[in-house]
C-alpha cells in the first residue's frame, strides 16, 4: 500500500508545520504550502526527510486561484491523488475596532481565510469525491473559537471569516457525506506562534491566558493531534463537526 497524501495548506510556520510533521511521522506524504517565508517551510521539509518522511513544499497564497490549481495539479503528476486537506493557511491584521478598518483589508482578510479555504476544499472534492471518480477522503478546516467569541476590539473580520469556514464545514459535510468525504473543523484558542505578532501583540497570549480556565496557552502540536485525528481512519464516523482546542475558553 503507499503512503496516503496530506496537504497542509500554510505548513511552514505554527500549526501548520506541527501537522505536517507529525503527520509525516505517522506516514503521511505531505505536501505543504508557504506563501513567503520559503526557508521555514524547507526547514519543515528537512525536518520531515530527516526522520525518513516524505515532504514537499510550494509557493502559493491560498487566496490565489491559479496558485491552489497549481499546487493540487502539482500533487496529482508527482504524487497521485489526495487523501487528506488541511485547510489551515490563515491570517489576521492590526487589533483594531470595526469602525478603524478599511475595505482593503476586509477583502485580504476575507479572501485568505474564506476564498482560501473554499478554493482548496473545491479542488479536494474533485478528487476525493467518489461522485468524480475518487476513493473518499477527509477535509479538516482551521477555524477558531474567535469564530463564537467575536474577537471585539481586535478583529471582528477575522473572526467573521472563521465563522465561514465553521458554516462551510457543515454545508459540505453534508453535501458531501454520502461521496466518501468527511468534513470537520478544529477551533484552536489562544496557541502560541506567530499569528499574535501580526497583530501586532507578539506577547498576546502571556497577557490573555489568565482568561483560559486552564490558565495557559495551547501548544501547536496540541492543535495538529486534533486535527490529524480528524484527518485519520480513526474517527471514520465524525463529519459536520467542530472540535474546539481551546483549555476550556
Ligand atoms: P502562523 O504561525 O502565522 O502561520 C501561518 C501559516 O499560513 C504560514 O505557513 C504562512 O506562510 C501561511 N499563510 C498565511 N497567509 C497565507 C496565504 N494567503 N496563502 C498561503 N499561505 C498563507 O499561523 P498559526 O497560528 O499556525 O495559524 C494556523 C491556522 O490556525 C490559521 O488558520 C489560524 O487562523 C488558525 N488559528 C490560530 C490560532 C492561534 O492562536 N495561533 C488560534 C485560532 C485559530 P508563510 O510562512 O510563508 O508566511
Amino acid at each position: 500500500m503507499s503512503q496516503p497524501i496530506m496537504l497542509v495548506t500554510g505548513g511552514s510556520r505554527g500549526i501548520g508545520a506541527a501537522t505536517a510533521i507529525i503527520g509525516a511521522a505517522r506516514g503521511y506524504r505531505v505536501a505543504l504550502t508557504y506563501q513567503s517565508q520559503s526557508a521555514a517551510a524547507d526547514a519543515v521539509v528537512q525536518t520531515i526527510t530527516e526522520a525518513g518522511g516524505t515532504a514537499m513544499a510550494m509557493q502559493a497564497d491560498v487566496g490565489v486561484e491559479a496558485d491552489v490549481l497549481k499546487v493540487f495539479k502539482t500533487i496529482d503528476e508527482q504524487w497521485g491523488k489526495l487523501d487528506v486537506l488541511v485547510n489551515n493557511a490563515g491570517m489576521l491584521e492590526k487589533q483594531m475596532r470595526l469602525d478603524q478598518m478599511d475595505v482593503a483589508r476586509w477583502q485580504r482578510v476575507l479572501n485568505a481565510n474564506v476564498i482560501g479555504s473554499f478554493l482548496c476544499a473545491r479542488e479536494a472534492v474533485l478528487r476525493m469525491s467518489t461522485r468524480h471518480g475518487g476513493k473518499g477522503g477527509s477535509i479538516v478546516n482551521l477555524s477558531s473559537a474567535a469564530a463564537r467569541l467575536g474577537s471585539p476590539n481586535e478583529f471582528i473580520d477575522y473572526a467573521a471569516s472563521k465563522g465561514a469556514v465553521d458554516t462551510m464545514t457543515f454545508g459540505l459535510a453534508k453535501e458531501v457525506a454520502a461521496e466518501g468525504i468527511r468534513v470537520n473543523a478544529v477551533r484552536p484558542g489562544l496557541i502560541y506562534t506567530d499569528i499574535h505578532t501580526s497583530a501586532g501583540e507578539p506577547g498576546r497570549v502571556e497577557r490573555a491566558k489568565d482568561a483560559v480556565p486552564m490558565k495557559r496557552g495551547g501548544t501547536a502540536e496540541e492543535v495538529a493531534e486534533a486535527v490529524l485525528w480528524l484527518a485519520s481512519e480513526q474517527s471514520s464516523y465524525v463529519t459536520g463537526t467542530l472540535i474546539d482546542v481551546t483549555g476550556g475558553r
